[in-house]
C-alpha cells in the first residue's frame, strides 16, 4: 500500500468515527463506506458499525477487477473473492460501492434524507430544495443486495456523472474523489433537506408497566422522547399505517407494530410470556421491551422516531409492500403469512 492510500484509508476511519457517532447519519451497523486502492476495494464488513472505525478493524480489501468483471455481465451476485485472511465478510452492499465510479463512497441511512425518501414524492420536492451543485439520480426501491446494486448500475448507465444516488425507502449514496468531497456533499445535503422535527413535549418519568403479570416482561425504553411513539395520537397511529418504511427498520424491529390500547389488549391471558412480543406500544402509556431488546434494535427505533417526527401530520407516506417485507425477512410467502398472523 502506498502513502497516499494509507493516507485516504486514514482519513476515510476518522470521517466514519466521526458520522458513526452521530445517530441523525448512522444507526448502528447500517450503513456502509468505500474506497478503492488500485485493484482493491477496501469496504466495510458486515455487521461492523462505523462509529467503531478506529478502534476496531471493520474494513476487509475485496478484490476489485473482480467485481468489476462480474458487472461487466451483469452479475452482481457473484461472492466477492477477499484479498489476503480476513476472516471479516464483505458489506451486502459490496457491488453498489464497486459500481460507483468514485474512489471514496460512502452510503448511509440519513435521517434528513431517509424522512423524504418515505414519501412518493421526493423527487419534486428535492427538485426545489436542492441546488444545481451536486448532479443528483434516484434508484427505486429494491432489496439490498445484488437487486439494488442492479438497479443503481442502471441509474449510472443513463447518468454516469451523478455524485448521489437517492435510493427510495432506503437512504442514499455518495460518490467523491476524496473524504472531503464525500464529506461536503453530506453536509449540504443534509443542511439543503433538513426538516424541522415537530415539537415533542415528552414525559418527564418512565411509566411503570401496569398490569401484574407483565412487570417481569417489559420495562419502559430509557429514551424519554420514544415513548411520544405511542403517547402522541397521530404518531400512534401511524404505527399500523407507516412501519414498513425502509430495509433496516423491518429486519431488526420485524413487519409489523404491535401496538395496544392497553395493556389488557396486549395481555389477553392466551400467550404465553415467551410469545409476547418483544416491543410493545400502549396508548397514551409508552413504549416497552422486554430485556432481549438489544443495542441494534434500540438505535433502529430511534431512527423511526426520528423519521416520524419529521412527517406533517397529514402526509402520505409509501410504504414497503407484503412482497417486499417478506423478501427481505427472506421469508416465502406462506412463512409470511404465518409470522405476520402472530
Ligand atoms: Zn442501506
Amino acid at each position: 500500500m502506498n502513502t497516499l492510500a494509507r493516507t485516504t484509508a486514514e482519513q476515510v476511519k476518522v470521517f466514519c468515527a466521526l458520522i458513526g457517532a452521530d445517530p441523525l447519519l448512522v444507526q448502528g451497523a447500517g450503513g456502509n463506506v468505500s474506497w478503492k486502492d488500485g485493484n482493491v476495494l477496501w469496504v466495510k464488513a458486515s455487521g461492523t458499525w462505523l462509529a467503531e472505525s478506529t478502534t476496531k478493524d471493520i474494513f476487509v480489501p475485496v478484490d476489485l477487477a473482480h467485481l468489476r468483471q462480474a458487472i461487466d455481465k451483469k452479475d452482481f451476485s457473484a461472492t466477492p473473492k477477499v484479498d489476503g485472511d480476513s476472516n471479516l465478510r464483505p458489506s451486502i452492499e459490496t457491488y453498489l460501492h464497486a459500481v460507483m465510479p468514485q474512489h471514496v463512497v460512502v452510503h448511509l441511512h440519513a435521517i434528513e434524507v431517509l424522512a423524504h425518501l418515505v414519501h412518493d414524492n421526493f423527487q419534486a420536492d428535492f427538485q426545489s430544495l436542492l441546488d444545481e451543485s451536486t448532479p443528483w439520480a434516484v434508484a427505486d426501491y429494491y432489496k439490498p443486495g445484488a437487486a439494488l446494486a442492479a438497479e443503481i448500475n442502471a441509474v449510472l448507465i443513463q447518468k454516469p456523472t451523478v455524485k448521489v444516488i437517492f435510493l427510495k425507502n432506503h437512504g442514499v449514496v455518495i460518490g467523491g474523489a476524496d473524504v472531503a468531497e464525500v464529506s461536503q456533499i453530506l453536509s449540504r445535503l443534509t443542511q439543503a433537506l433538513s426538516t424541522r422535527p415537530t415539537y415533542i413535549r415528552h414525559p418527564s418519568h418512565p411509566m411503570p408497566v401496569t398490569v401484574q403479570n407483565l412487570m417481569d416482561q417489559y420495562a419502559p425504553v430509557a429514551n424519554l422522547d420514544i415513548h411520544q411513539l405511542a403517547v402522541d395520537p397521530s404518531l400512534f397511529k401511524r404505527l399500523s399505517s407507516d412501519w414498513a418504511l425502509y430495509p433496516d427498520h423491518v429486519v431488526f424491529l420485524g413487519p409489523r407494530a404491535y401496538a395496544y390500547r392497553t395493556w389488557e389488549a396486549l395481555n389477553d391471558g392466551e400467550k404465553p410470556a415467551q410469545d409476547l412480543p418483544e416491543l410493545v406500544f400502549i396508548y397514551s402509556e409508552g413504549v416497552y421491551v422486554k430485556p432481549s431488546f438489544n443495542k441494534a434494535k434500540q438505535v433502529q427505533l430511534r431512527c423511526y422516531y426520528d423519521v416520524m417526527i419529521r412527517q406533517n401530520t397529514h402526509s402520505t407516506m409509501s410504504v414497503l409492500t407484503d412482497i417486499q417485507i417478506a423478501e427481505l425477512l427472506n421469508w416465502d410467502a406462506e412463512q409470511y403469512r404465518i409470522n405476520l398472523a402472530k
